[in-house]
This record gives structure tokens, C-alpha cells and sequence, in this order.
């Protein structure tokens, strides 16, 4: 196994700014894998608020014996093994699993959709995300997500209403809100609800904190929106506990350690009977079609990753009628980014 990487900055179109500081881009590390002569592609997104970086990740990688990975398809051994190497770092472990499946793909001269038994024409539509911002920016925002079929809209603020009125003023598609964390009054956070359902939306990420199980299991047995966790859930672990507790899931795969787990995880949420969105961080074309490759196997997707921001070194994703198309080829179906130069990791 052969191993380079190349250290990036992916930049935001918007800057995304929380009370005191603004971040315009977003630290990512490339990864390429070689294995008998077969190359795979993985990309650890590491937004600040997760805690990894460039440093945690070559500190990682540095601690790695490639001499175990001579059969790299066994994922669930391989998986095993980097979790016995440290207990973190879910996005760098995505970069090594979605390079191994990209080869695995290539091997096998089959696409990871078809790996997974995603059948592409089960692709849910994905969403374009609108970050928190003055109105006049938030209908810039929305003038941006040409083609984009549903929009995602971050609330928790004190102005929720005001924020969804400004988006109804210029746009009547469906919403998905995201409310990170910021409700805290259960009896405010069901008014919210049936106020949005009445607004058209499809569903609420995260209501309220991730630790209050009980304020989300109340709000879940009464809202007429499906609520879905995000921050509450991280590792298939996780998954156990907000059994009942939420209608549905988030998952990332910068949170699941790759596609394996995020695999592992649709099957387990859906014998659970609970729903899935499959999201995603700020990422480029090549964990996103990862995503994509596990999408149809999910309810809604929201992998806008590539389209909030600037210098994705790659092709784009084809989309079309506000779904990804995939395109067939083995692995990934990743194009492009032949310009960048990989070093030693
Ligand atoms: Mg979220």
C-alpha cells in the first residue's frame, strides 16, 4: 500500500461566522491510497468544531502500519484496527475507508453505489444550504441554489420567524431546518414545529441540546415534522440510545469514520424504523460522491458540499433535476484534480 496526501483549504463562498469569529474556509486533507497499482481517492473534511486538524491527522497517519493493510477489503477488520490506533479522529479515518472502497471499486470495476446495493434511481433530491446571515444575504443565498429542488435553513436564533419569512418572500420551495442545538422551551419548540409545518417544511435537525434526550423524545412524540438527530449522533454506537428518541438520523461521514460504518449505520437506524438523511460537512467532490454512493439507500440527502464552495479541485458532481447523477464508473466516479500534487503523508 502506498500512501501520499495533500494538505488543502477549501474555501466557503459565504463566510460563516458565529458571534465572535468568521471561518471562510475549511482545512482538508486529500488523501491517495495505491494498491497494486490500483489508486483511490479519500478526503478528511476537518471543520475546527470536531477537533481535528492537519497536525491531529499526520499525527494520525504517522502512527499507521501499512503492513496490516494487505488485504484491504475487509473493512470491518481494517475499521477494528484504526479504532485500536486511537479512539478519534472520524475524519481522517474517512479519508483512508473512502480511498480503500474507491479501490475496492476499481477492482472489482464496479461502482461503490452498486457495491452497497444503492440503486441510483432511488436518489433522493439533496438540498442547498442557508447559513444564518442578514436578510439581504439570505436572499443572495438563495438567488445561488439554481436547480436545487429543497433548501436547508439553519435557525436557533431568537428571529427563527423572521428568517423563514425572509426565505418565503423569494422562495416557495420545501425546507428542511436545521435548528443546531439552539431550542431550550419545549412548549416554544412545538409551537415552532406546527408554525413550520404550516411553512412547508419536511423536517427539523437537532432541536434542542444533544444531551436532552428527554426534551427531544417529547418534542418527537408531538411534532408533525420528523425530527432527525445530528449532534446527539456520532459512531454507530450512538445509535442505540436515541432509539424512540428521534424519528430520524443524520448521518456524515466525516462522523461515521468513512462508508463502512455509515453503511452499518443505515442498516441498524432501519431496523429501528427510524429515517435517514445522509448530510455532509464542507467537503469536495470526493466525499460527497461517497455520499452519494450510500444516498439512495437513505430518505433525503443534503450533500451540497461542492456548491458552498469555491476551489473543489475536482469535477463537480452531475446533478440534475436536484439529484446527484451518478455516473457509473468503478470506485467513486471521482474526475479531475489531475493538477494536484501529493507528497509523503
Ligand atoms: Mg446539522
Amino acid at each position: 500500500m502506498k500512501i501520499s496526501c495533500k494538505e488543502f483549504e477549501l474555501e466557503l463562498k459565504h463566510p460563516f461566522s458565529i458571534s465572535k469569529f468568521t471561518r471562510t474556509s475549511t482545512p482538508i486533507l486529500l488523501l491517495k491510497l495505491s494498491y497494486e497499482g490500483v489508486t483511490g481517492y479519500g478526503e478528511a473534511s476537518m471543520v475546527p468544531y470536531m477537533g481535528e486538524s492537519h497536525a491531529t491527522a499526520s499525527e494520525f497517519l504517522a502512527k499507521i502500519d501499512w503492513s496490516r493493510f494487505r488485504h484491504p477489503f475487509n473493512f470491518g477488520e481494517i475499521h477494528q484496527y484504526l479504532n485500536e490506533v486511537a479512539p478519534g479522529n472520524p475524519a481522517v479515518k474517512a479519508a483512508i475507508d473512502i480511498a480503500l472502497n474507491d479501490i475496492n471499486g476499481k477492482i472489482l470495476q464496479l461502482s461503490c453505489a452498486e457495491i452497497y446495493g444503492a440503486d441510483p434511481s432511488l436518489m433522493p433530491i439533496t438540498s442547498y444550504t442557508i447559513g444564518i446571515d442578514s436578510p439581504e444575504v439570505i436572499k443572495e443565498k438563495v438567488a445561488d441554489a439554481v436547480g436545487f429542488k429543497v433548501l436547508k435553513i439553519k435557525l436557533g436564533r431568537d428571529n427563527d420567524k423572521e428568517l423563514i419569512s425572509t426565505i418565503r418572500s423569494v422562495s416557495d420551495l420545501p425546507l428542511y431546518v436545521d435548528a443546531n442545538q439552539g431550542w431550550s422551551d419545549r412548549k416554544q419548540a412545538i409551537e415552532m414545529c406546527y408554525w413550520l409545518h404550516d411553512q412547508g417544511v419536511l423536517l427539523i435537525e437537532q432541536p434542542m441540546d444533544k444531551n436532552n434526550l428527554d426534551g427531544n423524545a417529547w418534542l418527537t412524540q408531538r411534532s408533525p415534522i420528523p425530527i432527525i438527530a445530528d449532534e446527539a449522533l456520532q459512531r454507530i454506537g450512538d445509535l442505540e440510545h436515541l432509539k424512540g428518541a428521534y424519528h430520524g438520523i443524520n448521518i456524515k461521514l466525516m462522523k461515521s469514520a468513512g462508508m463502512y460504518e455509515a453503511h452499518q449505520m443505515i442498516l441498524k437506524a432501519r431496523s429501528f424504523g427510524m429515517k435517514i438523511l445522509i448530510g455532509c460537512m464542507s467537503e469536495t467532490s470526493i466525499a460527497t460522491l461517497a455520499g452519494a454512493a450510500l444516498a439512495p439507500l437513505c430518505d433525503w440527502a443534503d450533500l451540497d458540499g461542492p456548491w458552498l464552495t469555491k476551489n473543489n479541485p475536482f469535477e463537480h458532481p452531475e446533478m440534475k433535476d436536484g439529484k446527484y447523477v451518478l455516473n457509473n464508473l468503478p470506485g467513486l466516479g471521482l474526475k479531475g484534480g489531475n493538477d494536484l500534487i501529493f507528497e509523503d503523508c
